[in-house]
């Protein structure tokens, strides 16, 4: 058995949404081995589906495909579990890698009942998804449900949040939340998940490598013999050999480096960047105590803290600056109103001392 965390970076794991037919788990697995690139073969055999009549899944005979696939191919397998009846099932079949998905994740009930149901099982994996909603606290206390029971070897996949916003992804990566999730688990093993994030093909390899600069410890990616005919999720699915080309074109970059002339310029320049952040904050004490100022005498003179047309001058000012200077207006636009935010509160705090 070969676990996640004796893989070297990155681990990836791949294969189809979902389990279809025998002949397509074994050519898929086969193909998979084939890149000489793929750790663990995975496939949806329970498929949770938004709306009833799509394809949700082969059902249990799927089980044995993956098992079977996976025993001649040489790769360990994976697939998702919802309840404790799956869990039983898999077990049964010889799983020893499972994940849970990202609308079980999001109700606790039932990922207590599936940590009891792996309760003292040996060498057992589990693989948490983020849950649909952008909640870290829900991810983390899924993962503690599993390290509760005594599992030891239970890691993260990120695969992205539901959102209303019209949006480039299917599900918004918010990459503050796994960042947030690692910091508190700093040892657990954390994968990217591309697929369900991006929704479409075109987009996997760029967000493939923003996984890894953010020293992602691997990937999970779907993969399909023919995508386009694939029963669930074919927009995001791409071919073996499609993976293998992502995969050799993926920079892996280390996090540290053990040059010493490397080592002193970059500790020069991030003395540097501690300097320029120390005027950063002393300059926005300075900005917040005029703000303080402006408070007073508004409330003095009977005057409303937020006045549309000011703060519509403040952006404008800024977005031209933002231009002149070459730097993103998203990023100052952002910046602007978080100081615009924090500069009411405080109004509002001296308006109504
Ligand atoms: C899947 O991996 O096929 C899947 C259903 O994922 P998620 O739970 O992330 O939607
Ligand atoms: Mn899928």
């Amino acid at each position: 058995m070969t676990f996640l965390r004796e893989i070297e970076r990155p681990i990836i794991i791949a294969g189809p949404c979902g389990a279809e037919t025998e002949e397509q788990v074994f050519a898929t697995a086969r193909q998979l081995k084939a890149t000489g690139k793929v750790h663990v073969l995975r496939a949806g055999i329970w498929k949770p589906r938004t709306r009833p009549n799509a394809f949700e899944g082969v059902g249990a005979p799927g089980l044995k495909w993956l098992i079977d696939a996976g025993k001649e191919t040489g790769l360990p397998v994976i697939t998702e579990v919802a309840n404790a009846h799956h869990v039983d099932m898999a077990l049964k079949a010889g799983f020893t890698k499972l994940w849970v998905g990202a609308r079980t994740t999001v109700n606790p009930f039932t990922v207590q009942e599936i940590a009891e149901s792996v309760q003292g099982v040996k060498d057992l994996e589990i693989l948490v998804k983020n849950p649909v909603n952008p909640d870290v606290n829900l991810w983390i206390g899924a993962i503690e449900r599993f390290l509760k029971v005594g599992l030891t070897d239970v890691h993260a996949v990120h695969r992205g949040f539901s959102s209303f916003k019209s949006k480039k992804y299917r599900n918004e990566p918010m990459w503050e939340i796994p960042i947030a999730l690692k910091t508190e688990f700093p040892t657990i093993k954390l994968l990217c998940d591309p697929s369900h994030i991006c929704g479409r093909r075109d987009l996997l390899a760029e967000v493939s490598q923003k996984a890894m600069d953010l020293v992602y410890d691997g990937l999970m990616i779907e993969s399909h013999i023919t995508p386009d005919e694939a029963w669930s999720d074919a927009q995001q699915q791409i071919t073996p050999a499609e993976l293998k080309i992502l995969l050799e074109n993926l920079v892996l970059r280390s996090e540290s480096s053990g040059d010493p002339t490397f080592k002193k310029n970059l500790e020069a320049l991030r003395d540097e960047i501690n300097g320029i952040d120390q005027e950063l904050v002393n300059l926005l004490m300075k900005r917040m105590q005029i703000v303080q100022q402006i408070g007073v005498y508004k409330g003095q003179n009977n005057i409303t803290i937020l006045q549309p047309q000011r703060w519509e001058e403040i952006k404008t000012i800024h977005l031209a600056l933002a231009r002149e200077y070459g730097l993103s207006e998203k990023f100052i636009e952002k910046y602007i109103e978080a100081i615009h935010l924090e500069s009411i509160r405080i109004q509002t705090k001296v308006m109504n001392a």
